[in-house]
């Protein structure tokens, strides 16, 4: 297998994989970073529209043989491909931190939850099972099937450039279609290695093709007449896009979109326990997670203290190069991003809230996209850092006299993606749970990513469409079901009726 490797003493070209082949930039490029050091890596080429196009008659020619493959050799292919990714899990962690930043423990934890779709894939005869009733009138019987789209589109964010195509592409292709994926173009790399995978596995050419690209080639996709379906995962402005442009033009959609998720902290809770969750979620690759905690609802009294808490376990936490070892949290992706951040915690104060630890005043040498993480208490709604998603290490606090008042506040907001209860009360969290409306909630778990054989996705605007992504939903999202109804009549009991059938 040609492996992907980003060599960070020369700038090396990042292609496309279009029917099996590198295809390298012959027009317009964009620079890859790496986030630790500041330096540029890669050039990965950007599609124009007509090779968007061109990728997706490939595509839709490769998966007509794919859709004849017996599903049992598709299964077998699944066990390779996991097989594959579980042994070199390494290599393309090591990738991931490089465009990324994000430390390699991190990027490890990725490929883990990307893996357990494969496997979850490696069931597919049983996904892909349909139904049957017999006698539903006299001798009359009903089946359904499941029947992939054809060819897919596959549109992925910057921060999980492993497990968001691996949740999307495999199931895709494990119903028998072909897919076009289109990752972020700020840490490509992996989903050519990915490809690269997949090949290995046996996939035929053309399953799986990967095309690089920024609006241009999004645009092209949900104007292309062959690709039938688009999965999204990214920001809420640019999911909204995806949502009406794809619906317009008659395609199934799933678009997945950013978030805010709030952390309640009951009075009753272990607050260490809940520090250190506050801390992991917050922080973990530092806040570039859709399901990371921005918000941490501090319930009555014990705020002081829990701010308190929160506060100290900050000092110690090592940020620096995601591929030291010894480092917790990594860079931001991109200096815009970093600007971006640095701007959330300016206004922070000058909004009325209290900075209690300040990122900006970390010093790391070398050019690296480097933050240190925030804590802002006496946050409220209507400033700036809790209305907008900030996706940097920036926790907010704020302050509620009940748990009335917090699911009010959470139900309020626009976001609605994961969400955490932190109590020893089982009477509390139950009644959090069917009050709030999120599309994932944890009790005493702050990040609540469903385990694979469960479908993840949020509500409101962290999800437009209506089937979540990986797991059984998604085998729901990548095929059509098609239902036959079947009679085997004795040519003695043919008659003319102009009735409408009934049973
Ligand atoms: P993004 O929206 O900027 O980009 C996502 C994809 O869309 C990329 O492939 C990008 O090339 C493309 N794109 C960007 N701008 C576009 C435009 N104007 N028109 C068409 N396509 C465009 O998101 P990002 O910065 O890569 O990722 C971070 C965002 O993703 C955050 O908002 C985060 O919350 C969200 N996210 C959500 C989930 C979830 O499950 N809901 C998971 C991961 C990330």
């Amino acid at each position: 297998m040609s492996t992907t490797t980003v060599d960070t003493t020369e700038i090396t070209g990042i292609p496309h994989v279009i029917g099996g082949a590198r295809v390298h930039a012959e027009g317009r490029t964009a620079p890859v970073f790496n986030p630790a050091t500041g330096q540029q890596t890669g050039e990965v080429a950007l599609a124009s529209a007509d090779l968007v196009h061109e990728a997706a008659r490939i595509a839709r020619d490769a998966q007509r043989a794919w859709r004849d493959t017996p599903l049992g050799r598709r299964q077998a292919l699944m066990f390779r491909l996991r097989e594959i990714i579980s042994s070199r899990a390494d290599e393309l962690a090591r990738i991931i931190t490089a465009e990324h930043g994000k430390t390699v423990a991190d990027a490890l934890g990725e490929v883990a939850r990307g893996l357990e779709n494969v496997e979850f894939c490696t069931s597919l005869m049983h996904h892909l099972k349909g139904a049957y009733s017999e006698q539903i009138a006299g001798g009359v019987d009903v089946h359904q099937v499941r029947q992939p789209i054809g060819v897919v589109a596959c549109i992925t964010p910057f921060n999980f450039p492993a497990m968001v195509p691996l949740w999307m592409v495999t199931t895709a292709i494990a119903a028998g279609n072909a897919v076009i994926l289109k990752p972020s173009e700020r840490d490509p790399s992996a989903a050519v290695w990915i490809a690269d995978a997949f090949a290995e596995a046996g996939l035929p050419p053309g399953i799986l093709n990967i095309v690089h690209g920024d609006k241009e080639a999004v645009d092209a996709i949900l104007d292309d007449p062959v690709i039938r379906a688009v999965s999204f995962v990214g920001s809420t402005p640019v999911a909204r896009h995806i949502y009406s442009g794809a619906a317009a033009h008659g395609k199934r959609v799933q678009a997945l979109g950013g978030a805010k998720n709030h952390m309640v902290v009951m009075p009753d809770a272990d607050l260490d326990g809940a520090a250190d969750a506050a801390v992991s979620a917050g922080y973990g690759s530092a806040g570039e997670r859709c399901m990371a905690i921005s918000v941490v609802v501090a319930v009555g009294a014990i705020a002081d203290e829990l701010v308190a808490k929160i506060a100290a376990r900050l000092g110690g936490l090592r940020v620096g190069d995601g591929a030291d070892a010894a480092t917790e949290m990594g860079p931001l992706i991109t200096r815009d991003a970093l600007d971006r951040v640095r701007g959330f915690v300016d206004g922070a104060a000058a909004d009325g809230g209290r900075l209690v630890v300040d990122g900006r005043e970390l010093a790391v040498d070398g050019d690296g996209f480097f933050i240190g993480p925030s804590l802002v208490d006496a946050v409220t709604p209507g400033m700036r850092v809790y209305d907008e998603e900030i996706f940097g290490p920036v926790l907010s606090v704020v302050r509620v006299p009940d748990y009335d008042a917090a699911v009010a506040l959470i139900n309020a907001s626009r976001y609605a993606n994961g969400t955490a209860v932190f109590t020893r009360d089982g009477k509390t969290a139950r009644q959090f749970e069917y009050d709030i409306e999120v599309g994932m909630v944890g009790v005493n778990v702050p990040i609540p990513v469903p385990v694979g054989s469960f479908s993840f996705g949020g509500w409101k605007d962290s999800l437009f469409g209506d089937t979540h992504m990986y797991g059984p939903e998604a085998f729901d999202f990548y095929t059509r079901r098609k239902v036959v109804t079947t009679r085997w009549p004795d040519p003695s009991e043919s008659q003319i009726s102009l009735g409408f059938p009934t049973h």
